[in-house]
Order: C-alpha cells, then structure tokens, then sequence
C-alpha cells in the first residue's frame, strides 16, 4: 500500500477504518495498492488514526 497525505480532499469520504465520513478539508491519508493496478476507483481514504490503528489490528478482532 501507498500513503499520500490527503489535506486538500474537496469531496466527502468513507473511512474503512471506523466507517464514518471525512469532511472536505480533513487531513486524513490514501491508500491504494502498490501495484497500482486498480486505479483511482482502488484508492481508499482513511483519518490518520484511523490507519494508525489498523497496523495494530488483529484479524478477527474488532
Ligand atoms: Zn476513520
């Protein structure tokens, strides 16, 4: 996965980490896979702590 820094968003998106929404305007970070294969409609958009948080995750713990 890449990680870019997303500060300029001008649109709303949904975080896969907590499942809620960041406004336009919100620092948050993009991901997508290294590969690049999926494109834009691959990337996915998460708060910062949110990602932080998702390292420290266990599958199948919630
Ligand atoms: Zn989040």
């Amino acid at each position: 996965m890449r990680t870019v820094p997303g500060a300029q968003a001008t649109k709303d998106y949904r975080c896969p980490g907590c499942d809620h929404e960041i406004r336009p305007g919100t620092p948050h970070l993009v991901a997508w896979p290294a590969d690049g294969t999926g494109g834009v409609a691959d990337r996915r958009h998460w708060h910062k702590a949110c990602w932080g948080a998702r390292s420290r995750r266990r599958p199948g713990r919630w």
